[in-house]
């Protein structure tokens, strides 16, 4: 079962708030951090009778192909939060943009 995007995404920023709490600058790893990202477990329930996914901690319900919609945007979020224009419909423009370029 996939993990849910959108407690995923939650649960990435409070590990790396407290990573950065607990780790000096100069032995912070990206990899590191990486590694206690992927040890978050938060799979979602599939209810068969509509193919969509579940999630019991945030309530989302998803098709599989809106999971990973989801988590693609969070994603490209994460990657642009440093930037002023950081709004939903600013980063999603963007990040088709950048998807029509590449
Ligand atoms: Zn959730």
């Amino acid at each position: 079962m996939p993990n849910c995007p959108e407690c995923t995404s939650r649960e990435k920023k409070k590990i790396q708030a407290k990573y950065e709490a607990e780790t000096p600058e100069e032995d912070r790893g990206r990899d590191d951090l990486y590694k206690l990202f992927d040890e978050i477990e938060i799979p979602m329930k599939m209810d068969s009778a509509t193919k969509h996914f579940i999630c019991k901690r945030c309530g989302l319900y998803a098709t599989r192909e809106q999971v990973s919609d989801i988590r693609y945007k969070l994603n490209q979020k994460e990657k642009t939060r440093d930037d002023k224009h950081d709004d939903y419909l600013d980063w999603w423009q963007k990040s088709k943009k950048e998807k029509a370029e590449s």
